[in-house]
């Protein structure tokens, strides 16, 4: 039996995650379970599942919790230092499934336990790529990535010399707005921007694919994990979202990677690596499908491209000021107190203001720093939006 543990076991890619696990309840021990809110779900799966502990991330919860718990012989913790005890629990794979810079710390503890971290939390590795990588390294720990696009690369490297690789593509559907007129974009609402054409997925990531801002991250995940230069990196826009990744060899070859725009494929691709094994997902039919399509991104529908090629240019914690002032814009969006538009703008003027703050950006990687970094860059992102509504 395999010990896992589940972080974000309550948003979308951990149902998934639990998905594949309820298939095969044989062949896998339930050590942690966490959640955040949703403590309905935390405790129904936490017994279903018959972990040995369940963890919401907020103290406030903790009461629900033990009475949702009660006699189900599953314990019941909450806070920052219980996930990070959850974290320290030994699992031979941990799902890192929490949303944003918050993944971050139990993340990089599992890592100094020696574990297989499946990677879904890409801000981690945009905040803290390389302390992430020097700390699996360092403790003898694998990261494996678990966005569609970055396994999707894995999986065409498989056997290859990575001196090889002369670009790697990552594709993107364009979002909810990709065939909206750009004048209308200031306009859009937080139910159009919460919808996704292909991926059903948490929301703050499909506001994120709409602003095109998950891409952004994307690239410097790509950066960090693959350790290839940007300008190797493209972003090519596909409607369908059925090429996940290609990758170009230095003898002109291109592989592609396919499949359906189900999760399931790459969180089970990294539960089962090295092996594969049958997956319940939708067999392609590409004579039915037909036509695949690809275009170039336009910048000015995606200012978020042209910021994550600046946050690489300036490197140091560029990374982790970049991911935190967009998730306070984000915020700012969802609560309805900033346009879709003014996400781009408030990020932008985070990163001019943030260039300039060398004693932070550029010093030591550590998660300390980071969290310094984040907090900065959150209160600016704010102090910019206030300006934006002002
Ligand atoms: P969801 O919003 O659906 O789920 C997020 C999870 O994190 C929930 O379990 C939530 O708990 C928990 N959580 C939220 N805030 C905190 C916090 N401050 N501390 C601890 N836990 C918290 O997100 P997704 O599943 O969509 O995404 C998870 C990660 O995977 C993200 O990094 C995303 O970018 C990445 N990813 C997601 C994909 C997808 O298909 N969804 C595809 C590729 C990558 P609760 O809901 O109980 O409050
Ligand atoms: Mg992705």
């Amino acid at each position: 039996m395999r010990k896992i543990s589940i972080f974000g076991a309550t948003g979308s890619i951990g149902q998934n995650t639990i998905d594949l696990i309820r298939r095969a309840p044989d062949s896998y021990n339930v050590v942690a379970l966490t959640g955040g809110a949703n403590i309905e779900r935390l405790a129904q799966d936490a017994i279903a599942l018959r972990a040995d502990i369940a963890v919401t991330a907020y103290d406030c919860h903790l009461p629900a919790l033990q009475a949702a718990l009660q006699g189900s012989g599953v314990e019941a913790a909450a806070g920052q230092t219980a996930l990070l005890e959850a974290a320290a629990r030994p699992a031979d794979w941990i799902m890192s499934a929490i949303v944003g810079a918050a993944g971050l710390a139990p993340g990089l503890e599992a890592l100094k336990h020696g574990t297989t971290l499946a990677l879904a939390n890409k801000e981690s590795l945009v905040c803290a790529g390389q302390l992430l990588l020097q700390t699996a390294e360092r403790y003898g720990a694998r990261l494996l990535p678990v966005d569609s696009e970055h396994s999707a690369v894995f999986q065409g490297l498989v056997g290859e010399d990575i001196a090889a690789v002369e670009r790697i593509i990552i594709t993107a559907s364009g979002g909810a707005f990709r065939d909206w007129p750009l004048e209308d974009l200031p306009k859009a609402t937080l139910a159009q921007a919460s919808s996704h054409p292909n991926w059903d997925m948490g929301q703050r990531i499909t506001i994120d694919s709409a602003s095109m801002f998950n891409k952004a991250l994307e690239v410097i995940e790509t950066k960090e994990y693959f350790g290839v230069r940007p300008d190797q990196i493209e972003v090519l826009v596909h409607p369908e979202s059925l090429v996940h990744a290609l990758v170009g060899f230095n003898d002109g070859a291109i592989m592609a990677h396919l499949g359906a725009a189900d999760m399931r494929h790459a969180i089970g691709y990294a539960l089962h690596w090295p092996e594969r094994q049958s997956l319940p997902v939708e067999r392609l039919d590409l004579a039915r499908i037909g036509q695949l399509n690809f275009r170039a991104p336009d910048p000015a529908r995606y200012p978020a491209l042209r910021l994550a090629n600046e946050v690489m240019a300036r490197g140091g914690m560029m990374g982790a000021a970049f991911n935190a002032a967009k998730e306070q814009a984000l915020d700012d969006f969802i609560a309805g107190r900033i346009r879709f538009t003014d996400m781009a703008v408030v990020v932008e003027t985070v990163l001019e203001q943030m260039s300039g703050e060398s004693d932070l950006i550029d010093a030591e990687m550590t998660l300390d720093n980071v969290g310094r970094v984040d907090h900065l860059a959150r209160k600016q992102a704010a102090r910019a939006a206030a300006e934006r509504i002002g």
